[in-house]
């Protein structure tokens, strides 16, 4: 997702570029073995068997992975970790990683979450505020492609939006309820990385409308939403200036003591388990949150023994991530007259509404919302006889609506969240295991409780049934959307990377995946980080130009 974009930035603007990947290529359309197929061309009819799920325990509970895109994740037992706290880390190794995988809702962070560590005195200060980003959302988003509507909320700032999704009709009776109930609470329609109407750009890039058949994870033909794969990638191709090297797993960053700066990265053959040396004058890092973490760590030198730029010992701590344990369902009766289109690829979001202007609640963060309204499908449980015309008809007719809440809640960066290397247990390629060290605490409880209450609430004042609020107690890694480890801020005794993402003591590697966030704010991470990417990019394009990298 990010390196796609450090791909394309950094190449469309003239420089030559080598992109290493650790896994396989996936070329779009070509790649994509199941994007076509119906339940019964399965053998399994989509499902995993149980002797894999066995085998599997972490992979298997992604929700995503199926007997259809099974071969976009990382199996289990490929690069072995140690979870001294439970962890669940969610995978993809080749061309595109987890862009091929997500679930592509993207929201731009307001000014308020780049506000919020030095105000209420968590993490440390950003070393940036909303308007740095701004222009870099909407470059983003103008080639992405994000459908949405205008909103004007200031918890959720507009962006560059194609035409939004409908809201169906159940769906705006909540939306209604709550507007009318909460001064301070805005539902709005999702926004997504979906073409729902395809502008010039788009279609320079090879790609075309969403077909609403939310079949996403197993890549999409028609490019309906945005990965690497399908976007990035190619269109930095074109330029001529980059070059993709596949099954080159990064084991280390070279560190020359004399030039004080890094002169290229140590690769090994997926293979061949050979090591090959490149050189560049500068190296972007983009190999995931916990990937660019362990990168770092392992690039130990005279000069920095405990990993590269690792002068104040924070590498790898504050890691932090979305909370996903908190659901909610329930049913609502009426409207039974009416359905919507298509399968839709989003749903109703509500912008945090928690500590938004001023720290008021007895826990620090808050939580975006996601509320959907379905009706009960075909598969469902029927009274009566389960064969014959009378079963026939009932199941023809879409059954009851069914809602569904769930909460994406911040996790608020603590030092003793960490990931760090063994020190005896290596994978396949030699390369140290990761242990990961990141748990749950009291704030994080607090969070979920008042989402259990506040949700349950705005159902009950819609006139919903049937609430029941649900914590999957799951465990931190299954939200996906992990970050820090390698933190931006002002000061190098508490951060590591400066606000252009350069390591603070090494300026020709640049941070730009998740694992530079300072905080993990409400929003889905994607945008950012694809955003800060294409911003520290044009930065050290400006820089080479000038002479000093
Ligand atoms: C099911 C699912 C749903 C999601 N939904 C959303 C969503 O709705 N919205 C959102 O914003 N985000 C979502 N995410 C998260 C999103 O996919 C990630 O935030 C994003 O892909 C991270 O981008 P990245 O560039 O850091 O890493 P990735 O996209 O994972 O790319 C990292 C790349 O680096 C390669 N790599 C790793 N280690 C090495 C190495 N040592 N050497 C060479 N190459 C290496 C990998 O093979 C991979 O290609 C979801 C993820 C999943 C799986």
């Amino acid at each position: 997702m990010s390196g796609g974009w450090a791909a394309k930035e950094l190449s469309e603007q003239g420089l030559k570029t080598l992109v290493l990947e650790r896994g396989r290529d996936v070329k779009h359309i070509k790649d994509y073995p199941t994007a076509f197929k119906n339940p019964w061309d399965f053998k399994h009819r989509g499902q995993i068997p149980r002797a894999e799920k066995e085998a599997n325990p972490i992979v298997s509970r992604c929700y995503a992975f199926s007997e259809a895109t099974e071969h976009f994740f990382v199996k289990d037992n490929v690069q072995p970790y140690i979870q001294e706290k439970p962890f669940d880390w969610i995978r993809g190794y080749h061309v595109g990683g987890k862009s091929l995988l997500w679930a592509r809702q993207v929201q731009r962070w307001s000014k308020f979450e780049f506000e919020q560590p030095l105000r209420d005195n968590y993490a440390v200060d950003w070393p940036i505020r909303y308007d740095d980003l701004a222009d870099w959302y909407s470059h983003v988003e103008k080639f992405v492609g994000i459908s949405g509507n205008k909103d004007g909320v200031e918890t959720i700032p507009d962006g560059e939006f194609l035409p939004p999704w409908e809201i169906n009709v159940v769906e705006k009776h909540i939306q209604k309820s709550i507007k009318d109930n909460y001064k301070d609470r805005f539902p709005i329609i999702g926004r997504c990385a979906h073409l729902t109407e395809p502008k010039e750009i788009h279609l320079e890039q090879g790609r075309g409308k969403c077909q609403a058949r939310t079949l996403c994870y197993r890549g999409c033909p028609f490019g309906g939403y945005f990965s690497a794969n399908a976007s990035t990638i190619p269109w930095a191709e074109k330029t001529g200036n980059m070059t993709l090297r596949t099954n080159a797993i990064v084991h280390s960053i070279i560190y020359d003591e004399q030039q004080k700066k890094a002169t290229g990265v140590r690769v090994i053959d997926r293979f061949t388990k050979e090591t090959t040396e490149y050189f560049a004058k500068v190296i972007f890092l983009n190999a995931s949150t916990i990937n660019s973490n362990l990168i770092l760590l392992n690039s130990k030198s005279n000069k920095f023994p405990n990993g590269l730029g690792n002068d104040n010992g924070l590498l790898g701590k504050y890691i932090s991530f979305h909370i996903y344990r908190g659901r909610i369902s329930a049913t609502y009766d009426g409207f039974e007259d009416s359905y919507y289109y298509g399968r839709r690829p989003t749903q109703i979001l509500m912008p945090n509404f928690r500590n938004v202007r001023k720290q008021d609640m007895a826990f620090k963060g808050g939580y975006m919302i996601h509320y959907s309204a379905l009706r009960k499908s075909w598969n469902r449980e029927v009274e009566g006889d389960q064969i014959g015309i009378e079963f026939k008809d009932k199941i023809s007719k879409p059954g009851q609506w069914d809602i569904s809440m769930m909460a994406q809640i911040e996790k608020i960066p603590e030092k003793e969240d960490h990931v760090r290397l063994s020190e005896d247990q290596t994978d396949e390629w030699g390369i140290p295991q990761v242990i990961a060290s990141v748990g749950y605490n009291e704030n994080d409880d607090l969070l979920l409780q008042d989402f259990h209450e506040q949700g349950s609430e705005m159902l009950k004042k819609a006139g919903c049934k049937n609430i029941k609020t649900i914590d999957s107690q799951q465990a931190p890694g299954l939200d996906i959307h992990e970050v820090g480890g390698v933190r931006m801020g002002v000061d190098p005794k508490t951060s590591l990377l400066n606000k252009w993402n350069q390591l603070h003591a090494c300026k020709n590697v640049f941070v730009t995946d998740g694992a530079c966030m300072t905080s993990t704010g409400t929003q889905n991470p994607s945008l950012t980080f694809m955003a800060i990417t294409a911003r520290a990019a044009s930065f050290a394009v400006k820089e080479i130009k000038k002479g000093n990298l």
